[in-house]
């Protein structure tokens, strides 16, 4: 069987680093907010190119801390892709705020720039970017929009650690293109954990400051409370896991681009849509996602095959009995991407013959 992922032989791979880091801190006995989380904040952020990173739980509270941070609430509309994996909405929701779904690109699977503006209201305070299955979102129109009409932009890096955009000549990452990114450290994701792990990003300051201080029960020093915060901290072992995975980031990346580079110049099957990029920086391959009609079928045969796929997601947000006041909403698009996706294995650990055996199974499909 080809494993969709295989965590035990991607986090295998760093075994004697992991276990050094680890033995470190049961040494030193300290297990939250201390060095690691400081050396692991530190380079991530300068990996990102931003100013400030701040470790917390996990993706979902990164998001959800930045709309807080921003002080939107109650009457505040966020606009969000309808086809984004659910995190990214009940972020906007946990803070009272409305999310305005908008329809993504059918050949990028990202937000369509193009259908923003007709969703913009006097209501509206932020676009919510999703840079999904790995793909940087192409930020010109949006940047023009949040201008025009003094939006914040939020990013949902979680999928996309690494992904870049080309600005003038440069590539700026992913988590250093809108006011504030959350991302997520959840072991499947490019840079994961072992458990729960995510973090803030953002060039600024006084943003910074807050969103550490909100994630900390609100306080800016011990016992000192100035806002009803939360607990959403990233422990010292998750940190020092993922200071120890970042310096395999690029290179994993490398291989994720390779598989699809290889997958997209070989799979050739009429019944297959394969997926599109811009370049070769924007995507960092999370996932590798192709669309066919009779998806159920083509899943089943790929099983019978020894070859294990997911699909993400076989629901959107707007059918789920969460948001069952928007289940009488019509997103055609978003609904033929969720009828028609399955994602095929990519990761930095499947071997050239694994990759292979997929292209051939793949193409023999009728
Ligand atoms: C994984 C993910 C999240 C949430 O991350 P958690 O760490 O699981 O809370 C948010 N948005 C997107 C697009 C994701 O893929």
């Amino acid at each position: 069987m080809i494993k969709f992922l295989d965590l035990e032989k991607i986090n295998n791979r760093f075994r004697d680093e992991i276990d050094s880091r680890i033995k470190t801190i049961l040494d030193k006995g300290w297990y939250l907010q201390g060095e690691e989380n400081e050396i692991f904040t530190q380079n991530f952020a300068q990996y990102c190119g931003t100013k400030h990173c701040i470790g917390v739980a996990n993706g979902l509270d990164a998001l959800n801390l930045i709309i807080k941070a921003m002080g939107f609430g109650v009457g505040d509309e966020i606009i969000v892709p309808a086809n984004t994996y659910i995190a990214s909405i009940l972020a906007i929701s946990q803070n009272g705020c409305t999310p305005v779904l908008v329809e993504p690109d059918i050949n990028t699977y990202n937000i369509n720039p193009d259908l923003i503006e007709e969703k913009i209201t006097s209501r509206t305070k932020a676009i919510m970017v999703v840079h999904l299955y790995g793909q940087a979102v192409q930020m010109e129109k949006i940047w023009e929009l949040a201008k025009k009409y003094n939006l914040k932009i939020i990013e949902d890096s979680a999928q996309a650690h690494g992904a870049g955009v080309n600005v003038e000549g440069e590539i700026k990452r992913v988590g250093n293109l809108s006011d504030a990114s959350g991302f997520s450290f959840y072991p499947g994701k490019n840079l994961g954990c072992m458990g729960d792990g995510g973090a803030v990003t953002t060039n600024d300051d006084e943003l910074a400051q807050k969103i550490k201080a909100i994630a900390n029960y609100g306080s800016d020093r011990k016992y000192h409370h100035i806002y009803k915060g939360i607990n959403s901290r990233l422990d010292e072992i998750q940190a020092a896991v993922l200071d120890v995975k970042l310096k395999y980031l690029d290179k994993d990346n490398q291989r994720r681009r390779e598989i699809s580079k290889y997958y997209r110049e070989n799979i050739k099957n009429e019944k297959i849509i394969l997926p599109k990029t811009y370049n070769e920086h924007s995507h960092v391959w999370h996932v590798f996602v192709v669309r066919t009609q009779e998806r159920d079928r083509f899943q089943q045969y790929l099983s019978d095959n020894g070859i294990q796929t997911i699909i993400h997601y076989p629901t959107p947000p707007h059918k789920q009995e969460a948001y069952k006041e928007w289940n009488n909403l019509s997103f055609p698009i978003t609904e033929k991407i969720h009828k028609t996706i399955i994602s095929l294995p990519i990761s930095p650990v499947i071997t050239d013959d694994e990759v292979k055996k997929v292209v051939e199974v793949v193409n023999k499909y009728e």
